[in-house]
């Protein structure tokens, strides 16, 4: 398996990136943010559970984040690989999923950082809103979910660094070019880990 964390603040390009990520190298797409809103939006207990706590911009618990992760890994035992968006977003997520790849006799092979900064994240999520109107996107939630990355979910790059499973891409610039350098990055993984 060659598995992978896609990482980075809301607007920075991960769900374009992971797009791509997906059909190269043929993985497995996990998505915390697009299961959540699968959730709420089918209005499942877990849905209704998490719907003011996702509305607000808030982190979900990690009870309860975790446990539908490792719900949503072991319904695929036979894939290539996964690619991680979204998780972790805490040490204790990234512990878990580590315990998690562990006991499938696999592990978590590198995180990719797409970094964008603040400044930027915010005028391209101007411009998206005024194109998509994506509902999570209105003002106060929005600004709260660049809050929570670039105060909170950023403390779980140096668990990943520390080990030496960290690298950065520049998320700025054309589509192909990042992706290229994404590419790279995911290629020293699959060696690194042969
Ligand atoms: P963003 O576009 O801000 O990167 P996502 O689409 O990944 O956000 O997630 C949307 C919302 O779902 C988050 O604001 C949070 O409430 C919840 N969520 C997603 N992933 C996690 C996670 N790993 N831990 C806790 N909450 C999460």
């Amino acid at each position: 398996m060659l598995n992978i964390i896609i990482f980075g603040p809301p607007g920075a390009g991960k769900g374009t990136q992971s797009g791509l990520l997906i059909e190269k190298y043929n993985l497995n797409h996990i998505s915390t943010g697009d299961l959540f809103r699968w959730h709420t939006k089918n209005e499942t207990p877990l849905g209704k559970k998490v719907k003011e706590i996702m509305d607000s911009g808030n982190l979900v618990s990690d009870d309860i984040t975790i446990a539908m992760l490792k719900e949503e890994v072991e319904k695929h035992p036979d894939v290539h690989g996964f690619l991680f968006d979204g998780f972790p977003r805490t040490v204790a997520q990234a512990e878990a999923l580590d315990t998690l790849m562990e006991s499938m006799s696999t592990a978590i092979h590198g995180v990719i950082e797409l970094k964008v900064s603040e400044e930027e994240v915010r005028a391209r999520i101007a411009k998206r809103k005024s194109i998509e109107n994506r509902v999570d996107d209105d003002e106060d939630k929005l600004n709260k979910r660049i809050e929570e990355y670039f105060n909170k979910t950023v403390h779980v790059l140096p668990y990943y660094e520390n080990q030496g499973r960290l690298k950065t891409v520049n998320g700025i610039g054309a589509i192909e070019k990042i992706f290229e350098e994404i590419s790279i990055v995911a290629d020293s993984f699959e060696v690194a880990k042969s």
